[in-house]
Parts: structure tokens; sequence; C-alpha cells
């Protein structure tokens, strides 16, 4: 009933780069060589978000990759629900989202580093407080 389609190389990548080579469902990294080799460390297969049995599309905005056991696991269930499973709520980003998101998040954390510093050491706590909130920032994981 849900034949697979055969990927070019390039649509493997691009679905691979879509969430810069993690499970959209688990977030654990994947190896893009072990696409569809079950038993693989990193072995995946290419997800259908909205299952073909449920009205998905072969389109690129449907399709995402997973572990194959993520995949088999979540069958004909919404990718809302087996992320949830994962303790997840969206799949992790592309390698471009990532940075732009990690360098919103080294502004956000220095600005709030700043008003800290500033409370506890007036303007040269601010920058001191700054400095400390952009890197905090800057490291943490964007996925969610
Ligand atoms: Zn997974």
């Amino acid at each position: 009933m849900t034949e697979r389609p055969r990927f070019t190389n390039e649509e493997l990548s691009a679905i691979y780069e879509r969430t810069s080579g993690k499970c959209h469902l688990c977030h654990r990294k994947l190896a893009y060589v072990n696409y569809g080799v079950n038993g693989k460390r990193g072995a995946w297969h290419v997800d259908h978000s909205r299952a073909l049995a449920n009205g998905g599309t072969h389109r690129k905005n449907n399709l995402y990759p997973a572990c194959i056991s993520c995949n088999l696991e979540k069958g004909t269930f919404t990718t809302r629900t087996a992320r949830r499973w994962a303790g997840k709520s969206k799949a992790p980003l592309s390698r471009k989202s990532r940075a732009a998101a990690k360098v919103n998040n080294a502004l956000e954390s220095g600005i709030a580093g700043a008003g800290i510093g500033a409370a506890i050491g007036g303007p040269p706590g601010a920058i001191v407080g700054a400095i400390i909130g952009a890197v905090v920032g800057h490291s943490r994981n964007p996925d969610r």
C-alpha cells in the first residue's frame, strides 16, 4: 500500500539537511550513508510527516528524515504525537536556521545578562553580564 518512492541523492540530501541530519522525531543524529540500511548505526528512512494513509503527499514539505525505529513506531500516528513520545515539540533546525537561532539566543541572553549585570554592578556589570549572557545564549541548543 505504501510503496516507497525512490529518491535521488539530491532529494535525499535536501531531506537530510532539513534537520541538520537528525531524526525529526527524537532528534538523534543520523548517518547519511546508512539511508535505508536497517540495523546500521544512524540508519534512517524518509518519513512522511503526514502519513500517506492519512492523505499525506510525496511533496518535499511532507518529507523528513527519521530513525528507522522511530519511523516504524510512528506508523500512521501524527508527527505531533510521535514527537511528544520523545519529549520534543519541533523538528531539529536546518544548519542555516540553527545558526540564525543561535545568534538570536545570544542577543536575547546578552540583553537579559546586561540587565542583571547592571542591577548587580552598574554599567561595568552590564558589560560583563551582556558578555556572559551572549556566550550562554549562543551555546544553548536551539532545538525544541
Ligand atoms: Zn528517531
